[in-house]
């Protein structure tokens, strides 16, 4: 693993800078967790310095998967509307580096990651960190089924889904909030949905611009 350096650390201060000044970031808690975690200990390629910080940049990681740009991982996060001691259930936890802010932001975490390379490293990864987010290898459509941790206060859908899943919802508290880009390889658009009730009919659907992330699969890559 880099090191943190002061180099790395400068790096990220621009970077919520940016997020602040021309992205409209406001959730202050969000930002100071983006200013502390290194994003470089969730990458495995080797970039340059720049490139690693950069807000538009995602990032590849193991399995043909991505690290969400610094800028999707500030808006989604945003949107989610995340308070300390909230249950969050995740849908694809790839290289942990979401389920780490929102650790930081003192959400318990539950991630569901359907491929088992990153599943086992990523575990690895956030508890050699100190993180205690509960990690699962499973198919997200179904929400968290080995054991039941809900209903959940939030949802955050870190792959493009093409349709909102039932499976989560249902793991979703009314009251609750879901963030998920929706559509397929010709595009999406990021969605907030407020479920205010158990009927689909009660689900409030905000649309929140266009958004790009590897597809959402059905089952799990063992
Ligand atoms: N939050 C991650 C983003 C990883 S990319 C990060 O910060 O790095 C999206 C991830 O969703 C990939 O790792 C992919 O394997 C996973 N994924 C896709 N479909 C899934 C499904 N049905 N269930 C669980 N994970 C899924």
């Amino acid at each position: 693993m880099l090191p943190d350096t002061p180099k790395y650390q400068g790096r990220r201060r621009q970077m919520v800078q940016r997020l602040r000044q021309d992205r409209g970031i406001r959730d202050e808690a969000l930002l100071q967790a983006m200013e502390k975690l290194p994003r470089h200990w969730f990458c495995t390629e080797t970039l340059l310095d720049d490139l690693l910080y950069d807000i538009d940049r995602a990032i590849k990681i193991d399995c043909d998967q991505t690290i969400s740009a610094p800028a999707t991982v500030a808006l989604q996060t945003q949107l989610l509307e995340v308070k300390p001691g909230m249950k969050v259930l995740e849908v694809g936890t790839g290289s942990g580096y979401q389920t780490a802010i929102l650790c930081e932001m003192g959400a318990r975490v539950f991630s569901v990651e359907r491929q088992k390379v990153l599943f086992e490293k990523t575990r690895r990864l956030l508890s050699a960190l100190g993180y205690t987010a509960k990690c699962f290898l499973g198919d997200g459509y179904q929400g968290i089924t080995e054991v039941d941790y809900g209903p959940y206060d939030r949802a955050i859908i870190t792959c493009g889904a093409p349709f909102i899943p039932e499976g989560v919802m249902s793991q979703l508290k009314v009251g609750g909030i879901m963030v998920i880009p929706v559509g397929d390889d010709k595009g999406q658009k990021m969605y907030r949905i407020y479920k205010e009730g158990d009927d689909p009919e009660q689900w409030r659907q905000e649309c929140h611009g266009d958004a790009s992330f590897v597809p959402m699969l059905p089952g799990r890559n063992y």
